[in-house]
């Protein structure tokens, strides 16, 4: 699995440890930004948040997306 951002800069030499969940494109460590994210439970009528974060992997072109102003 290659970095689909190395590949855009003609780099083949690192290893994608992810797959975007916004584009689904495999991102290596150097591109990848992992956030973490509150899980919402549905309790009876009403919903809570989990104590503990999940994580969220997405590639830096998402990420540049979804911050950017
Ligand atoms: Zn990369
Ligand atoms: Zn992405």
């Amino acid at each position: 699995m290659r970095c689909y951002d190395c590949l855009q800069e003609a780099r083949s030499d690192t290893a994608g440890i992810g797959v975007c969940s916004r584009c689904g494109l495999a991102t290596c460590e150097n591109h990848a930004r992992v956030r973490q994210v509150h899980v919402t439970r549905q309790i009876g009528m009403g919903s809570s948040h989990g104590r503990v974060p999940a994580r969220r992997v997405v590639c830096h072109t998402c990420d540049t997306a979804e911050t950017a102003q």
